[in-house]
């Protein structure tokens, strides 16, 4: 099952950088969505403060996604150039049971 989820405070993303496991989807309303490695430095907790929390997630919010694919068929996101999120193409019904 494809799986996202909104990230809305720092403690959240805290606890999924902890985590170690999907990745992060940063969507804008001036672009297109980014998606990154859970950990990557590219997110940083200034940026994050200043889309979600001050901005009030207005202009783009923060996303958990369990994979690339999800990422990109549920924001259109695209890899970041920065981090480079592998590319996992796992048939959806590998997940199935
Ligand atoms: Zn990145």
């Amino acid at each position: 099952m494809a799986e996202t989820k909104e990230i809305s405070d720092f403690d959240e993303l805290r606890k999924l950088r902890l985590a170690d496991e999907g990745y992060l989807v940063i969507t804008d309303t001036a672009r297109p969505a980014i998606v990154h490695r859970v950990n990557a430095r590219c997110i940083t907790a200034d940026s994050f403060n200043l889309k979600v929390v001050i901005n009030g997630r207005k202009q783009g919010s923060y996303f958990w996604a369990e994979s690339v694919a999800t990422a990109s068929h549920a924001f259109g996101a695209k890899r970041c150039k920065v981090c480079k999120p592998e590319l996992f193409l796992v048939p959806p019904s590998t997940f199935d049971s």
